[in-house]
């Protein structure tokens, strides 16, 4: 018998499933608080349940959809990544980064992906398939449950994969980790980041989840952008500009735009108009990061000629940003030293 993950269930889908099993509704709320709060994952320690019902949803049921392989923490700035295995044996990582107060869990909702945008490691390795919501949410649960739950103060979904293209499984993760029941993370903690899909930016929008959004920019020019990333070939810059309007005035959040700073390709004066015109559009601001290189990856064609931005031209290039009222975050490179942009860890293991 094929057993039901009862991690991809939402809250209303669990309550669902306790009554198909013959039991008041009042039980989904008893596992769920079990999985998302005391991060029990085994039936047997669920001891307000009847033990009948423990022993029918351990035959039933997997509660536990990923294992950790390995962990890999970086002594330079206090990142840690986490290699998971999946039930069919493929890996996928999520990296907790320490800021200050706060603490960034990043997480996959693909395994690879089909975007293949030239500076990322993931894109090198193709796609494979969607993340289950089980499979994203166990990220977090395995994580939460490594260093306490209430560590984890943030999530970005900006590890392997385009979350946007995984887009129910990745809604209906956050259903489960803004749910009231768990005094789960609020909303305006998680991030969901996107190589830019504007039809499901303003399915986002419209879901009345009102998490924040980062578009990964990267140049505000499109035929720079085809290069960089193909998915602009199918989205231009401006559509998607259109519906990050929309979903600022719908969500009143404002949108992040993510931007790597890569030599002589997107850190000319003209990419400093450009980038102040297309974000002076809309309520936003601008993470500026330096370039993780891929070169130990050995990438051919365009992506071989990417390099770092030298720090300087960074720091001018920010500066210039700030001179025309634009709000500028320097971000780090969050551990180049374990290989922490998406995909590397993953990719290293498969090399
Ligand atoms: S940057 Fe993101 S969207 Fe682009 S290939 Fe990598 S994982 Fe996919």
């Amino acid at each position: 018998m094929t057993k039901t993950d009862i991690k991809n269930f939402t809250l209303e889908k669990l309550l669902d499933y306790v009554v198909e099993l013959g039991q008041p509704k009042y039980r989904a709320e008893q596992i769920f608080n079990w999985l998302y709060n005391h991060l029990s994952f085994d039936f047997n320690e669920m001891e307000n349940l009847p033990k009948s019902l423990r022993m029918e949803l351990s035959q039933k049921t997997n509660v536990q959809t990923l294992n950790i392989v390995r962990k890999l923490d970086s002594p330079l700035i206090g990142t840690t990544k986490f290699l998971f295995s999946t039930k069919d044996n493929n890996e996928i990582e999520a990296v907790i980064i320490p800021e200050g107060k706060r603490t960034t869990l990043c997480l996959s909702t693909q395994v690879g992906c089909p975007l293949n945008c030239k500076f990322c490691a993931t894109g090198l390795m193709g796609f494979t398939r969607n993340l289950t919501v089980g499979e994203i949410v166990d990220q977090y649960l395995l994580t939460a449950r490594e260093y306490g739950k209430n560590t984890i103060t943030n999530i970005v979904f900006m590890g392997m994969g385009e979350p946007l293209l995984n887009y129910r499984a990745t809604i209906e993760a956050i259903e489960n980790f803004t749910n009231e029941l768990t005094k789960g993370l609020s909303r305006n903690r998680i991030t969901v980041s996107t190589a830019g899909i504007p039809d499901k930016i303003r399915a986002l929008a419209d879901s009345g989840l009102r998490v924040k959004i980062a578009l990964s920019l990267h140049s505000p020019f499109n035929d720079v952008r085809n290069k960089l990333m193909p998915v602009n070939k199918k989205y231009s810059i401006e559509e998607n500009i259109e519906a990050l309007k929309y979903y600022a005035r719908k969500t009143r959040t404002r949108i992040t735009f993510e931007y790597l700073m890569l030599d002589g390709i997107n850190d000319r004066d003209e990419d400093v108009q450009g980038l102040a015109h297309l974000t002076s559009q809309l309520p936003s601001k601008i993470n500026l990061i330096p370039f993780n290189s891929i070169a130990h990856m050995n990438p051919g064609g365009f992506a071989a000629s990417l390099s770092p931005s030298p720090i300087e031209r960074i720091s001018e290039f920010a500066d210039k940003l700030r001179a025309k009222n634009i709000t500028v975050m320097l971000r780090n490179t969050q551990g180049n030293d374990i290989a922490a942009a998406c995909g590397q860890l993953a990719i290293q293991k498969k090399l």
